[in-house]
């Protein structure tokens, strides 16, 4: 059965969040991403870690260079450390 998960695309361990610059910080969200994507497309509304709804992303160049959500970055962070054993 072909695995169709985030945790294991190419064999190696990822992480099941993902980083989605919105609202002018850059936070992280577990939402799926569209088949194929790699980043959430601009307009996109995910629900971010921090626990915002309907935040839309923006997938611009300077987007990604907004400042980390000081608390989608700590849920990040026990997530990668939960995985990683
Ligand atoms: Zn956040």
């Amino acid at each position: 059965m072909l695995v169709r998960d985030n945790q294991t695309i190419w064999g190696v361990a990822m992480y099941s969040f993902h980083w989605v610059p919105a609202n002018a910080a850059r936070h992280a969200s577990t939402d799926r991403r569209p088949e194929g994507a790699l980043v959430y497309p601009s307009g996109t509304a995910v629900t971010t870690l921090c626990g915002k709804v309907d935040q839309i992303s923006d997938n611009s160049e300077i987007a990604w260079l907004w400042s980390t959500c000081p608390e989608c970055y700590e849920a990040a962070l026990r997530m990668a450390r939960a995985a990683d054993g």
